[in-house]
């Protein structure tokens, strides 16, 4: 069979979505392609840690979507309703009023109708994150963050539920299939070239998805669109090959703070997401010269992990390291530094610290010494002059290094402890590249893709996901997944009427 109602590029969560969309819409015969082997099904998605942000109405809203809370345990929770006007607002704030407004406004407004359609329709199993944006604070579950769904099992349960949901859809998955070609008859899309069993064939459809991801697999990509140096960064799993779309990427990323051991060259589809590296908040950060480089505490961890690895990739030899003492060590999340997860470096003492991060890459001991007590000297003298304020992860707590006796050149703004209580320990993490940014643009309402040159919707021709121009420099985790799903829902549902 050569011709389909619609045709999706790309198995990630966006075009999963696409294609369900689509086939509940109406359309009989829907068809993903996948330049990736069978066992490489997902994307990216599969990588990830399932989080999908939306706007809710706190705890009461989400518990009957949720798969992990019982009525004892819900009583134990505290988690603040997260508005349209704060999703918005922190999209925009993220990206310095740079992202763009009107799909941002799109994707908000669509993102908790959404979640339902993913949790009844698609079968997402969806469940509070405790784990990650949860402290326990005086025996209750405190949710921070603005984010609070993940699906069970990470990104494995998400594809898994994906791929079960397309199955009973009766969407066909054709692999080692990569798109080679949009072709267009009268100013309308007419299908897709593809390449299977060697051979070059003409799929015909009214309606393409476009879904096949960003391009930051591609290390000639990286360094021609991210600059020089970027082409060494710890890309995601996906297999190189990509769509040829010519279209001018926007040379901008998200960045993740991940492990400096993780895989250089391909994906490691046991620890996936567990790579990653975010207890920052509860420690500091010192590249090789023994130097901070970036306000650990200035917001929660869901809000600065993409500036952060990009900072990370400008310091000396683009790695450094997370320090903590034994009053946050136990607070570290056993995903990411669990023993065998990731190598842990322990010392009784900072100067023996120094000499243990020397043996693995520490070029100024004495510096990363200093800038330690500097740090607790700083530390100590707010807590001195604010006996009263309390050290809480779970919100803003305004514990810093700024008092009116002594202030740092760069502070830590928020859950500042001191680093003085063996042992201590440190691990070593370089930049890893969650996703890119930049690429087509769309309306908001069909997920149509808009012509360059005549501003006007290209008939039959969609996109979602990473491929289109949303966010931009920064934002805020779980709305990646969240715009795949919200634009290639309506891309189904756009493509269904051309039938
Ligand atoms: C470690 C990690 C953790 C993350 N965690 C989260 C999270 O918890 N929440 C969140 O919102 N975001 C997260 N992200 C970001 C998220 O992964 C992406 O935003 C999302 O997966 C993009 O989905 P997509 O479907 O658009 O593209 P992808 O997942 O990149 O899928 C694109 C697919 O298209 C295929 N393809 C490419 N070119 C072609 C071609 N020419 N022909 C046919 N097929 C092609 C690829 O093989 C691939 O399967 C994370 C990213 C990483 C790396």
């Amino acid at each position: 069979m050569t011709s389909f109602d619609c045709i999706v590029i790309g198995s990630g969560n966006a075009g999963c979505c696409a294609a369900f969309s689509a086939r509940e819409s109406g359309c009989d015969k829907v068809l993903i392609v996948d330049v990736c082997p069978p066992e490489w099904v997902g994307g990216n998605g599969f990588f990830t840690a399932g989080a999908f942000r939306t706007v809710h109405e706190g705890l009461q809203d989400l518990l009957p979507i949720v798969n992990n809370v019982s009525a004892e345990q819900a009583g134990l929770i505290d988690m603040d309703p997260y508005p349209r006007e704060e999703y918005l607002r922190d999209i925009m704030r993220l990206s310095n009023d740079k992202g763009d407004p009107v799909l941002a406004g799109a994707l908000v407004d669509a993102s908790r109708d959404t979640i339902t359609w993913l949790a009844t329709k698609v079968g997402l199993p969806f469940m509070f994150s405790f784990h990650r944006q949860a402290y326990d604070v005086g025996g209750r579950q405190k949710f921070w963050g603005g984010m609070v769904l993940c699906t069970d099992d990470g990104g494995k349960g998400l594809i898994a539920a994906h791929q079960r949901a397309l199955a009973k859809a009766k969407v066909d998955v054709w692999f080692n299939c990569p798109a080679l070609e949009i072709t267009t008859e009268n100013g309308a899309v007419s299908g897709v070239v593809v390449q299977k069993d060697g051979e070059k064939i003409h799929l015909r459809s009214r309606a393409v998805v476009l879904a096949a991801g960003g391009f930051e697999s591609n290390p000639q990509l990286r360094e021609k669109h991210l600059g020089p140096g970027w082409e060494r960064a710890i890309p995601p799993p996906l297999e190189p090959a990509r769509l040829a779309t010519g279209l001018a990427a926007i040379a901008l990323a998200v960045w993740c703070v991940g492990d400096a051991d993780a895989p250089k060259d391909g994906g490691e589809r046991i620890l996936t997401n567990q790579f990653t590296k975010s207890g920052y908040p509860l420690g500091i950060m010192v590249n090789s010269a023994g130097k901070r480089f970036v306000d650990e505490g200035e917001d929660y961890r869901n809000y600065t992990y993409a500036k952060f690895g990009r900072a990370i990739q400008n310091q000396p030899g683009s790695y450094v390291f997370q320090v903590w003492d034994s009053k946050t060590i136990g607070m570290l999340r056993k995903e990411e530094y669990g023993d065998g997860i990731v190598k842990k470096i322990f010392a009784d003492t900072l100067e023996d610290l120094a000499e243990k991060l020397a043996a693995n890459g520490l070029e100024a001991k004495g510096e990363f010494v200093q800038t330690v007590n500097e740090f607790n000297e700083a530390v100590k003298s707010y807590q001195a002059e604010n006996l009263d304020s309390a050290w809480n992860p779970a919100v803003k707590d305004g514990m810093s290094t700024q008092s009116s006796n002594k202030q740092l050149s760069l502070p830590k703004s928020n859950w500042a402890l001191t680093i003085d209580k063996p042992p201590f320990m440190a691990v070593k993490v370089a930049c890893g590249i969650t996703f890119t940014f930049g690429g087509v643009a769309i309306d908001p309402d069909t997920a149509g893709v808009i012509s360059e040159k005549t501003s006007t919707t290209i008939p039959g021709f969609f996109a979602t996901g990473e491929m289109v121009g949303l966010f931009h420099g920064n934002y805020p985790g779980g709305s990646g997944l969240m715009a795949g799903a919200v634009f290639g829902r309506r891309a189904g549902q756009a493509a269904a009427k051309l039938k």
